[in-house]
């Protein structure tokens, strides 16, 4: 049998309505490819078990002679922290090891309701706290170009599962760079889009006013298709907004005329052979299509760290509060309340959980709240000044995603302070509520590994759609040439 797998989401879908290839075939594919590799992997913590029937379903409306969305037939992995009918919903932790979604994500809805077809959820850090996915409560994901190195994280088995080839496409949360960062170590796309452009109805909350739903692909084409079908308002999540998703329609538009500022705070920070390449690369390439290229210093981005991890703390150590092993969550028995609780807390939660709800719980105390939790928060009103005033003088900010490549398993287990610092990049757009891609644009050789180096492009408030038009033209004038499934490690 040919390869169902056609090189993007869209052609995949596109030999499914032609009725070239069945979605079952497809879907079935994309389980033996897993059933295959996974095992060397580690990208999936659990199958999709009704896959195959909706597939069926889908190659029987085509039969009819249906109308289907763009994307129908396609497989997609699922981050285990949405919510889908009937499937476990981990988020990485033994305190919901059990816990069966008895309902679906608004974004989960949307995708079924397009013909994309979740094929299994993947592994994270619990609750989407960590950099490297070595936080998840079940087992390490490994990255596909180099089998000793983290897939990044937290999103780290849905990059890991389209740069392995499993799947075209994987949806990923963002709180501080989640879907980003694995993107860029993994050599795929990932997009996390505008606060509010993407419903969070369904997701398991990390930190509310810093998680948004992301996207990973490994084609501009096929990342829009997806952000067009899952973006917009939902009446069940407050926070999102009422903007109609143009990411397709932007493709289209090119960057001539664009104005590029690189932040001169986040230059420095690479020491990475690798991402300087990237970093001149991206220009080269983009001045050649007619944009522009300046400097911009955003000098509060000096806090980001500082008061990123301070209200991220604090929302999780009121997030969290709701696993208490009576209503969610596994209980320890006991023969009173008090202990049965603590006990169900204490031994559910892994180290890292329990450290940031120790921190954030300290950061909100009357004492403290003063000395951290509002300062944080005059800091990130500073990050957000300083993002506007830049989007007066640039149209996209550009930054590396992370100042190096993927790195080795264990290799920041000695020194928790320097993964944070990882963030350094990626954290002050959700501080600012801004959008940002990571795009692959170069490789660099380390140790006798090709790794992927990401470049991320930052837009304004809903200057989503201006990203895919950024990425869509690097990737053709660069013949797609760092994108695709990564070579077996
Ligand atoms: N690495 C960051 C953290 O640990 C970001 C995580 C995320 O985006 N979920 O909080």
């Amino acid at each position: 049998m040919m390869n169902p797998m056609f090189k993007t989401a869209l052609e995949t879908a596109q030999k499914i309505r032609s009725r070239e290839i069945s979605a079952r075939e497809v879907v079935q594919h994309a389980f033996d490819q897993i059933d295959a590799r996974d095992g060397e992997i580690g990208a999936f913590l659990s199958r999709v078990d009704s896959a195959l029937e909706q597939a069926d379903g889908i190659d029987a409306q085509i039969a009819r002679g249906e109308e289907l969305g763009p994307l129908a037939g396609v497989p997609i992995a699922l981050k285990d922290n949405l919510n889908l009918t009937g499937t476990l919903t981990t988020a990485g932790s033994k305190i919901l090891e059990h816990y069966r979604s008895p309902y679906s994500a608004t974004v989960v809805n949307k995708l079924l309701g397009g013909g994309v077809i979740p094929v299994g959820k993947t592994n994270m850090d619990e609750f989407a706290q960590g950099s490297s996915t070595e936080k998840s409560a079940f087992q390490l994901t490994r990255n596909p170009h180099d089998l000793s190195r983290v897939p990044g994280g937290t999103s780290g088995g849905s990059a890991a599962a389209v740069s392995a080839g499993f799947v075209p496409l994987a949806l990923g949360t963002d709180t501080g760079g989640s879907v980003r960062q694995p993107a860029a170590f993994c050599g795929t796309l990932g997009f996390k889009p505008t606060y509010g452009r993407i419903s969070r109805y369904g997701v398991v909350a990390t930190a509310s006013s810093l998680d948004q739903v992301g996207a990973l692909a490994r084609s501009s084409a096929d990342l829009a298709a997806l952000l067009d079908l899952i973006s917009g308002h939902d009446p069940l999540d407050a926070t999102s907004l009422e903007v109609l998703p143009q990411f397709t329609e932007a493709l289209k538009s090119g960057v001539r005329g664009m104005r590029f500022g690189y932040i001169k705070e986040s230059l420095g920070g690479a020491n990475s052979s690798g991402v300087n390449a990237a970093l001149e690369r991206v220009r080269v390439v983009l001045e050649g299509l007619g944009a522009t290229f300046g400097e911009i210093s955003l000098p509060a981005l000096e806090y980001n760290i500082a008061a990123y991890y301070i209200i991220n703390t604090a929302e999780i150590s009121s997030n969290l509060a709701r696993y208490d092993g009576m209503v969610y969550s596994s209980r320890v028995q006991t023969s009173d309340f008090n202990s049965s609780m603590s006990q169900s807390r204490g031994q559910g939660f892994g180290p890292e959980v329990l450290k940031r709800i120790l921190m954030g719980t300290y950061a909100l105390s009357s004492g403290y709240y003063d000395a951290f939790y509002s300062k944080a928060l005059k800091v990130r009103r500073l990050i957000a000044n300083d993002f506007a005033r830049a989007f007066e003088e640039f149209d996209v900010l550009v930054t590396p995603t992370s100042p190096f490549p993927a790195f080795k398993f264990g290799e920041f287990s000695s020194d928790p302070l320097a993964m944070y610092l990882a963030d350094v990049d990626t954290v002050s757009l959700n501080l600012a509520g801004l959008p940002g891609i990571s795009v692959p644009a170069g490789m660099e050789l380390l140790e006798g590994s090709h790794l992927p180096i990401g470049i991320q492009f930052i837009g304004p408030v809903l200057g989503d759609e201006r990203l895919l038009s950024v990425s869509q033209a690097f990737e053709t004038a660069t013949s797609s040439e760092f994108l695709g499934v990564a070579p077996r490690a």
